[in-house]
């Protein structure tokens, strides 16, 4: 998944936590195999290969990354779309190259994208790519769900005091003992190395933080991010940081890059949509950062976005 994960872990001995997060980073990397789109033997690239073909029976994970996907595809109208895949592709070489895409490859490239592309059936679990060359890319929402999986492991070895981070994706169980919460930091958007600018206390939830800040390339003066605009084809363009408080990590994830793509006022009318989330959106603007709190919008404006109850 291009990122490392790290977990946090409170155990009664060394022994069981050692014995845990074995289980758990083994859990993560099953679930880099399936769902990869660097490994052309995982489960979904074999999948994409078999676009334009019947349905095809998929793994219990697969089918459920898939499915909260398309649900978020939906809700968004398509500011999030896993079928994006060889727009997302063609940006990806075009960072490298400090290189805008080239419009025909584009156009061509749009026309293997849209959710409704990607048709499922919940009862049978199978997936259907309705075109020949559809690419599913999962980057936006993949290490949520390992985290929030990672989780469960620790959880079924009795290990509840624990957090996953994927990079900028964070699943969080109990809070530490004696405190109150996980104390998540937020970097300011101008300076993502400087420390924090604002502190979310937090337990069983997930966190996401989807911004330029780690990946980016400038093309002609204009820094590029590597979340694309589903709808234009366009990957976005300015300074922006978005995080996001969900009951899991899988829904953070998905969310955080969502909101990304999407205005502020369409941001907080998809979020009421997803019961116990909250959003902190940082952008640049000529007149200097702006910032939007959706949510628990009293809690967050003291600096603390305070979760209860979540799961
Ligand atoms: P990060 O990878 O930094 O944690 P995100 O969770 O926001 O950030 O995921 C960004 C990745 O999601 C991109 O690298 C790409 O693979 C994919 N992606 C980009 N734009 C979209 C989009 N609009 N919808 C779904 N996935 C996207
Ligand atoms: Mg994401």
């Amino acid at each position: 998944m291009g990122t490392q994960f790290r977990i946090v872990l409170y155990a009664p001995d060394a022994a069981l936590a050692a014995r845990a997060s074995d289980e758990a980073f083994e859990r993560i990397a099953r679930l880099d195999n399936t769902m990869s789109d660097y490994r052309s033997g995982s489960e979904l690239m074999s999948l994409c290969r078999k676009a334009g073909g019947p349905p095809v029976a998929v793994s219990d994970d697969l089918f459920r990354v898939l499915e909260k996907s398309q649900e978020l595809a939906q809700r968004s109208r398509g500011a999030f779309d896993i079928t994006a895949g060889p727009v997302i592709h063609l940006w990806r070489r075009a960072r490298r190259r400090h290189e805008l895409p080239d419009a025909k490859e584009l156009a061509q490239a749009r026309r293997l994208s849209g959710y409704k592309l990607l048709r499922l059936d919940a009862r049978a679990r199978t997936a259907q790519l309705l075109k020949p060359g559809i690419m599913l890319d999962l980057g936006g929402i993949a290490k949520g769900y390992a985290a929030d999986e990672a989780l469960k492991v620790l959880a079924r070895h009795g290990i509840d005091r624990a957090l996953v981070a994927a990079g900028g994706d964070i699943a969080l169980g109990a809070a530490p003992p004696g405190e109150p919460g996980w104390r998540i930091g937020i970097a300011p958007l101008e300076s993502p190395d400087a420390p924090p600018s604002r502190f979310l206390l937090l337990h069983d939830a997930g966190v996401s933080t989807s911004g330029d800040a780690e990946q980016h390339a400038e093309i002609g003066g204009v820094r590029y991010s590597h979340i694309i605009d589903p709808r234009t084809g366009r990957a976005l363009s300015g300074r922006s940081s978005v995080t996001v408080v969900a009951p899991n990590a899988t829904s953070s994830d998905g969310l955080a890059t969502a909101l990304s793509v999407l205005s502020p006022k369409r941001a907080r009318a998809i979020l009421r949509a997803y019961p116990h989330s909250a959003a902190l959106i940082l952008r640049q603007s000529e007149q200097g950062t702006r910032t939007f709190e959706f949510g628990w919008a009293p809690l967050a404006a003291q600096g603390d976005v305070n979760s209860s109850n979540q799961r």
